[in-house]
């Protein structure tokens, strides 16, 4: 239901809270983030309000500056811990937020179950982890871009790789994502209020394009891994 993602030098946990606190308006049943702290994927997700996430944050204390949050609006798999977002590859390699519907991912599951994948959520939203992990190829974007024939539906997608901790990858058809352009610092989301702290900027991604997002440096694709040149958008809202 909202995502957003943090690429700086602040604290990510810090960005996402307050970017997922500005979608709450939009409902949600329950929170998780992760983010890469020395280099080792983190998740902690749970069903309820943001403060109940905050709750367990705050035991943890990451210090870690990337990081992708998730407020989920169940469509697949009853509200749980287990069905919150983010969601994990078999290594926990990957982390994927999610918004949409995955409509064949019951297709998807068995064939990734028969390769030896194993599930832990009831949800849509953890083919997708595992698709990217059976055909992960050492380069995070290539292979987001090159899944994506596969999925049937509607998805925004915020990815994060352990191996690759200098970068997030979004992506998105038929559910809204942009990419506010910081200074040194980048935000995705999945709706304007989450980075107008940070920035004014944003680029708009259309359907069918694929962001490469790094600290300093936001590129976007098309789906045949094309580079494109984007205008960036002046947001002039007052909050
Ligand atoms: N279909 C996914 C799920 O049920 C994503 C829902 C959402 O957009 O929040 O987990």
């Amino acid at each position: 239901c909202g995502i957003v993602g943090y690429i700086g030098y602040k604290k990510a946990v810090d960005v996402l809270q307050k970017g997922l606190k500005k979608l709450e308006y939009r409902g949600y049943d329950s929170a998780g983030i992760s983010v890469i702290e020395e280099d080792n994927l983190k998740t902690v997700k749970t069903k309820g309000r943001l403060y109940d996430l905050t709750d367990i944050l705050e035991k943890e204390n990451f210090t870690s500056s990337i990081g992708i949050g998730h407020t989920r609006w169940a469509t697949h798999g009853k509200p749980s811990d287990a069905n919150s977002h983010p969601h994990q590859d078999c290594s926990n390699n990957i982390s994927i937020v999610h918004n949409g519907i995955i409509e064949n991912y019951q297709s998807l599951k068995a064939q990734l179950q028969e390769k030896g994948h194993t599930f832990n959520s009831e949800t849509d939203t953890e083919v997708i982890a595992h698709l990217i992990e059976e055909n992960y190829d050492g380069d995070i974007l290539k292979t987001v871009i090159n899944i994506q024939e596969k999925l049937e539906g509607s998805y925004a997608l915020g990815v994060l790789h352990q191996k690759e901790p200098d970068k997030i990858v979004c992506t998105r058809k038929d559910s809204p994502l942009i990419v506010g352009v910081g200074e040194n610092e980048n935000v995705i989301a999945s709706d304007i209020p989450a980075i107008l702290d940070y920035t004014r900027e944003a680029i708009i991604l259309d359907d069918g394009e694929t962001g490469l997002v790094k600290q300093d440096e936001v590129t976007i694709y098309d789906e045949n891994a094309k580079e494109v040149t984007k205008e960036t958008m002046e947001i002039n809202w007052n909050t």
